[in-house]
């Protein structure tokens, strides 16, 4: 992997980058703060089997990755930014388990995380995302919509159609370890960005320090924002740290095309509208996603990426493509039976409730996505997830007939 270090200090945006921040912010960039040398110098006092995490009663990625050899290995080591493997994996050790999603347990604090800590993010990577080897394998984009077939569901099933991804301002720190200055730098030069924005996509932000409960509580429950921090999982990764400063939400005047700011990652960009059209949702994620970027370089910005991880976000589960493309589909027969799950798997499909990562699912309708983001371009992957709802639908209906459905054959990941 071409190292980032050299790419973030020699890319044309460093000049850009190191103005913006100042140079105090610089300084304790790239030397050790005062704190961070002494809780490293207190840490080797101690053996790192001394420091190393009970994980007896956990069930996550990075549990089953780490090992005591792994974990002496990186225990001491830290990113230019000063940014340690305990500080990656705090949120994995302090939430042994999800209720409902197998989670990964560990978040990257910067973009050089990846590369530190490969020899415990590799592992889990590979994990998660079905076998695919960042040292090996490279990642594909693809955001041309009209290779895009059959992407209209039946609407008496399916609700509600959104694409979503998240991108990160190479040269800031990640939401688990950002500055206030740092997160208040994201917001700025994306809203800035985002003023350019033309025709069905101009629009306008929303800051959440600006805004009152009401008004966020009805965003949240129309499903265009953001939860509060309620989630343990942003809260122990240190997402929630200030919180609502530098949050907000942009969107153009239809709520179809919005981007989410600070929360998990920079930016959080979003497709969405009500009813099965996924073709056209797609379509705008595309259009509305290029036009995103081109006004972000514009600015001498631009996103984190690179050939093997593809777009770099907190959360390794997104790494990739970042792509969650999902429906609102009601699903009471075929939800009963037995095979759901495994139907689910073999597919390559994730389900949710329909209130988010966080929530039960109500009733007969639920949030179905695809599983993977990584090693899958954009375009295969809304494919995917078309042709797999396409399937439940036709189960669903089968199953209202009385007729018997079948377990499809497990999808082939990676072609070889
Ligand atoms: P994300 O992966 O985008 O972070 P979450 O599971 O955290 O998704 O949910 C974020 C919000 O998006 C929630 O309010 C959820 O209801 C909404 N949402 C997700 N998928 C859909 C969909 N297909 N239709 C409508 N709303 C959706
Ligand atoms: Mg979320």
């Amino acid at each position: 992997m071409a190292s980032s270090f050299t790419r973030m200090l020699s890319g044309r945006n460093a000049a850009v980058v190191l103005a913006s921040l100042g140079a105090g912010t610089l300084a304790s960039g790239y030397m050790l703060s005062d704190s961070g040398v002494a809780a490293a110098e207190r840490k080797k006092m101690y053996p790192p089997s001394a420091d190393y995490p009970d994980l007896r009663k956990h069930n996550n990625c990075m549990a089953s990755a780490l090992t005591p050899s792994i974990y002496a290995r990186l225990r001491d080591k830290l990113t230019p930014n000063n940014w340690s493997l305990d500080q990656c994996i705090q949120t994995g050790v302090d939430n042994p388990g999800h209720p409902f999603i197998k989670t990964v347990g560990m978040v990257a604090g910067d973009e050089e995380s990846y590369e530190v800590f490969a020899d415990l993010f590799d592992p889990v990577i590979k994990d998660r995302h079905n076998g695919y080897d960042p040292k090996t394998m490279k990642h594909p984009t693809d955001l041309d919509s009209s290779k895009i077939t059959s992407g209209m569901f039946d609407e008496r099933y399916v609700l509600s159609s959104r694409v979503r991804t998240g991108r990160s301002i190479r040269g800031l720190g990640l939401p688990p370890a950002c500055t206030r200055s740092e997160r208040r730098e994201v917001e700025r030069v994306v809203v800035q960005a985002l003023s350019g924005l033309r025709g069905d996509l101009s629009g306008q932000y929303y800051s959440l320090t600006q805004m009152t409960e009401h008004q966020q509580q009805r965003l949240i429950d129309e499903h265009f924002l953001f939860d509060k921090p309620v989630s343990p999982l942003l809260t122990a990764a240190g997402m929630a740290r200030d919180w609502p400063d530098a949050r907000g939400i942009w969107h153009n005047n239809e709520k179809t095309f919005l981007i989410w700011i600070n929360e998990e990652d920079h930016t959080r960009v979003i497709s969405m509208e009500k009813g099965g059209n996924m073709k056209r949702v797609f379509e705008r994620f595309c259009r509305g996603l290029k036009e995103v970027e081109r006004l972000i370089q514009e600015r001498g910005w631009e996103f984190m990426w690179n050939e093997h991880l593809g777009y770099i976000l907190t959360c390794p589960s997104n790494l990739g493509t970042g792509l969650r493309a999902g429906v609102h589909v009601r699903l009471p027969n075929l939800s009963k039976d037995p095979r759901f799950s495994k139907i689910l798997d073999n597919l390559r499909l994730q389900k949710r409730g329909t209130g988010g990562v966080d929530t039960a699912a109500v009733g007969d309708t639920f949030d179905i996505s695809n599983l993977d983001r990584l090693g899958k371009s954009e375009v295969e992957l809304v494919q995917l997830v078309i042709d797999g709802v396409n399937y439940l639908i036709e189960c669903e209906k089968r199953l209202e007939r009385g007729q018997d459905i079948k377990i499809p054959a497990p999808i082939v990941q990676f072609r070889k």
